[in-house]
């Protein structure tokens, strides 16, 4: 279960961890052997970080806990890929997801329960907002589940905009990238946004991490039909901050395109989302959609995704059709946290 009357340490950056020490009297360099504990030897329990002294450990006993709970529910997919249900904030459970895939194990977190940004097509937008998790659920996430030790890369694309909880992704990817932490390269993490203009620029002035947006329409009334948030940050504008960085080197950009039939899937689309892209160092990824309850949305065929695949192909712009994982257990973001609160 969730601790809920102690600190969690876990999701704390070492000066975060410093303060602690101080505040319990314990030297300065025991910020980087409780990170070493929480982070590389990844204990669950402040007794086994054995080089603290008894006094301190009980000190800091007194107030703070590691903050590991595990998840309370899973759905395992024939393909491998498993969803996890963890307890989130506001009484509200969210979901990481497991897509192992060859080399690669990915780990889908989510930064809220719930979210304000209501797009039309997605489930989590359907449940409102319940309230931004801390940087310990996000890492909770990635340390708890079996499969933690396999993981190569993070994507944060759960549930909720991460930009719309940015001290918290921050503070999570700080742990998973310096070198008293996880000390993964940020080329192992990407971060998806539906494009909060200031806080996507914190981020890409800030780290390194790949990112990836959320664009769906090339047209600005259609967009805002799906996505109510293009009214206050405009795709012209996402874009143009996007053009002042360089995703050709060191990080990746990628334009997320979910297909809806009859509705943004024909050729007038890729032609006028190749246009607004033009420019821009980007990969376009196709993805199906997931018929939700009460949306009448539909999935657009195979042969429309390749032929809006190839028309991009043509017009010079990178595209692929991202594959779905985990249809069994329910693929669309929100899905299984939807189902366990219709339960409770
Ligand atoms: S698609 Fe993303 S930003 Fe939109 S409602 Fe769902 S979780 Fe929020």
């Amino acid at each position: 279960m969730k601790p809920t009357d102690k600190i969690p340490l876990i999701g704390m950056t070492l000066s975060r961890l410093r303060e602690v020490a101080s505040a319990c009297g314990m030297p300065a360099f025991s910020a980087k052997q409780m990170a070493q504990w929480l982070y590389e030897k990844r204990v669950t329990d402040i007794e086994e970080m054995t080089n603290l002294s008894k006094k301190a450990r009980a000190r800091l006993s007194e107030e703070y806990c590691v903050g590991r709970f595990d998840p309370k529910m899973e759905a395992r997919s024939v393909d491998g890929t498993v969803k996890y249900l963890f307890e989130g904030v506001g009484g509200r459970d969210i979901e990481a997801v497991y897509i192992p895939d060859k080399e690669r194990a990915t780990l889908c977190v989510s930064s809220q329960a719930g979210c304000k940004m209501n797009c039309s097509f997605c489930m989590t937008g359907k449940q409102g907002f319940h309230g931004n998790l801390t940087s310990a659920d996000i890492i909770n996430q990635i340390l708890s589940i079996p499969e933690s030790e396999k993981l190569t890369n993070i994507v944060f694309m759960g549930m909720g905009e991460p930009m719309d909880n940015l001290d918290a992704v921050l503070g999570a990817i700080e742990v998973l990238t310096e070198s008293w932490g996880f000390a993964w390269s940020p080329k192992r993490i990407t971060v998806s946004s539906i494009g909060k203009i200031k806080e996507l620029r914190t981020l890409l002035d800030t780290t390194k991490v790949h990112i990836a947006i959320s664009v769906h329409s090339p047209f600005p009334q259609e967009r805002l039909s799906l996505m109510p948030v293009e009214k206050v940050y405009p795709l012209k504008d996402v874009l143009a901050l996007l053009s002042n960085y360089d995703f050709a080197h060191q990080r990746r950009l990628s334009v997320e395109y979910i297909m809806f039939r009859g509705l943004n899937d024909d050729l007038r689309h890729a032609d006028a989302l190749a246009r607004l892209l033009k420019g821009l160092n980007c990969r376009v990824n196709l993805i199906r959609f997931h018929a939700i309850p009460g949306v009448d949305l539909k999935t657009t065929s195979e042969p429309a995704m390749v032929a809006f695949r190839d028309r991009l192909n043509e017009l010079g712009i990178t595209a692929t059709i991202r594959t779905s994982r985990g249809e069994d257990i329910m693929a669309a973001c929100g899905m299984l946290a939807g189902k366990a609160q219709e339960k409770n």
